[in-house]
C-alpha cells in the first residue's frame, strides 16, 4: 500500500464492485495533480489515487446510506454505480457511506419512493405487528415448557387449623437447619459450663 494514500486494509464489497474512498488524509490526484481534502472522494487504480474526474466517475452523484428503498431503486436505474467507503479509525474497518449513481437514477428512485410511501409505511407497520405476535407466541410457548419441566406445585405452608398431629411441633423443627442449630448451641453451652467448672476446680 502506497504510504501517500489515505486507505488502509482491504475495503469491503464484491470483487466486481467499483469502490471509492472518502479521503481521510490530504492527498493528490496522480493524474491531474489536484488536491484532495478530507471528505473528498478518490479511486485507487493500481495503487494510484485518482480524483473522480480522472477516474471517469465525475458525472455521478453521492447518495448517502440510510434509505434502503431509495438506494435499491437508484442502483437499479443507474448504468454505473460505485460504493463509497471510509476508514473508521476507532473500529479499524471500512464503513459504507453511500453510493455514487447518476442524478437521473436518484430522481427516478425518489419519484418511485414518494409514489408508494404510504404502501411501504403500511408494510413496515405490518412487519412490526408480525414480530410482536411472534414474540408473544414465543413467550407463551416458553411458559408452557417451563410448566412441563416443573410438575410439582409450589409448597405452601398449611394453616395451623389444617395441620395434623404434628401441629404441636414448633416451626423451627420443620426447618432442616432447626434441630442441628439447637443441638450445636446446646453443646456449646455445656462445654462452656464444663470448662468453667473444670477451671474452678483445678489447682
Ligand atoms: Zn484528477
Amino acid at each position: 500500500m502506497n504510504a501517500a494514500t489515505p486507505c488502509e486494509g482491504t475495503p469491503p464489497g464484491k470483487s466486481n464492485e467499483i469502490v471509492v474512498f472518502m479521503v481521510r488524509r490530504e492527498t493528490k490526484c496522480d493524474e491531474c495533480g489536484c488536491e484532495l481534502f478530507d471528505g473528498e472522494l478518490l479511486r485507487l487504480e493500481d495503487n494510484h489515487p485518482l480524483c473522480m474526474k480522472c477516474a471517469d466517475l465525475g458525472h455521478l452523484e453521492f447518495l448517502g446510506s440510510g434509505n434502503t428503498a431509495l438506494t435499491r431503486r437508484a442502483t437499479k436505474h443507474s448504468p454505473l454505480r460505485a460504493v463509497v467507503v471510509r476508514w473508521a479509525r476507532a473500529r479499524k474497518r471500512y464503513e459504507r457511506q453511500g453510493i455514487l449513481v447518476t442524478g437521473e437514477a436518484i430522481d427516478q428512485a425518489e419519484t418511485e419512493c414518494l409514489a408508494d410511501e404510504d404502501r411501504r409505511a403500511r408494510q413496515r407497520e405490518r412487519a412490526a405487528e408480525r414480530r410482536k405476535g411472534e414474540d408473544l407466541a414465543y413467550e407463551a410457548a416458553t411458559t408452557e415448557k417451563l410448566k412441563e419441566l416443573s410438575p410439582v406445585a409450589p409448597r405452601t405452608k398449611p394453616h395451623a387449623s389444617q395441620r395434623g398431629p404434628a401441629a404441636s411441633i414448633p416451626d423451627q423443627w420443620e426447618s432442616p437447619a432447626g434441630p442441628a442449630r439447637i443441638l450445636i448451641s446446646a453443646t456449646t453451652d455445656h462445654v462452656r459450663r464444663a470448662a468453667s467448672l473444670w477451671g474452678a476446680r483445678s489447682p
